[in-house]
């Protein structure tokens, strides 16, 4: 919402420039010139610190305690292992017919360069260095709605005070949103059906007011091999796609923390997660098993439009 065309147009040009510049500096794939981005700190790795922006160390720092809040289940440092996952399943995708799982024993041997204590990050200096030249950091898990956290604060602070951001799929509410007659209303974000072919879209539709809505699933991105579906969020601890469910959903104002916790609750058994949600203020989740019933945090079921108990 703007108070003329105009002044949105300038809004929605403001968001993108930010989004754009998190995304360069973020990105572990591609080199832009000029800047030193995570990439760069990926081809430094065992050879030197990387000078880069506050915006890096900031994001990195934030990954570290989600690492240690969550028990090491989303891990910024997993690159070692992660890339030969996206080497595979994006070859299994050009060539289905041909797909393949990495090997067992190329996984365990990457596994040993995933120790995010190796990841050093000096704040004065404003570098970072991962110490062990095996290593290197993939954010995918945090960093695309960690940036859209930062976009929706600093628009606030350029006096966008109603709007929602999303970005692939992922929800992060600014205020509330007007209704029919002009008086002020929570948005309506829903949560998608993970049963894709379903003509039931969404699971349920909630209200939200400066909330952000972050969801983990089976169905984001999968490749199949020999009939088997691999899909792209990698427990730490067998070093294949976790297995505990279908999707786990985050609701919470910080679109970051709900990013991180969606990506570890997914990857860990249903009572830890209610444990650790349960311990923090304004964090709710939901989870869809493979069998059986959904499962919600306390106060979840208070966010569903229309919700009775
Ligand atoms: P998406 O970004 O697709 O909505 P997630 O937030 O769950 O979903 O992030 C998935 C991405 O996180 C993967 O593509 C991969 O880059 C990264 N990832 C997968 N498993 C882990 C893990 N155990 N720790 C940290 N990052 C992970
Ligand atoms: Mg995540």
């Amino acid at each position: 919402y703007a108070e003329s065309e105009e002044a949105f147009s300038e809004y929605s040009q403001q968001i993108y420039d930010c989004l754009n510049e998190y995304h360069q500096l973020y990105n572990i794939y591609n080199d832009y010139e000029g800047v030193n981005n995570i990439k760069t700190i990926n081809d430094n790795a065992g050879i030197a610190p990387v000078k880069v922006d506050r915006k890096i160390i900031e994001l990195l720092l934030f990954s570290k305690e989600k690492y240690e809040l969550t028990n090491g289940k989303v891990n910024v440092a997993f690159g070692a292992v992660l890339s030969l996952w996206h080497e595979h399943r994006q070859a299994g995708l050009d060539d289905p017919e041909n797909a393949t799982l990495p090997d067992f024993e190329e996984l365990t041997l990457r596994a040993q360069h995933t120790d995010i204590n190796k990841l050093i990050i000096d704040e004065g200096a404003s570098t970072v260095y991962l110490e062990d030249p095996e290593m290197s950091l993939d954010v995918g898990a945090i960093a695309k709605c960690y940036a859209v956290e930062k976009t929706a604060l600093e628009m606030e602070k350029a006096g966008f005070k109603n709007g929602m951001i999303s970005v692939g799929g992922n929800v992060r509410t600014i205020g509330s949103k007007f209704d029919d007659q002009g008086n002020e209303a929570p948005w309506n974000v829903g949560i998608q059906n993970p049963d894709l072919e379903s003509e039931q879209k969404t699971i349920h539709v909630l209200n939200l007011t400066d909330y952000s809505l972050v969801t983990s699933g089976i169905y984001e991105r999968n490749y199949t091999v020999n009939g088997e579906i691999y899909h792209h969020i990698i427990d730490p601890e067998t070093l294949m796609p976790a297995k505990y469910f279908v999707s786990v959903t985050i609701a919470c104002q910080d679109s970051g923390l709900a990013d991180a916790l969606s990506t570890a609750l997914f990857n860990m058994p249903f009572e830890d997660g209610l444990e650790l949600i349960e311990s923090l203020d304004g964090v709710e989740a939901m989870w869809i098993p493979y069998d059986g019933p959904y499962k919600y945090s306390s106060g979840f079921q208070e966010l569903i439009k229309d919700y009775q108990n």
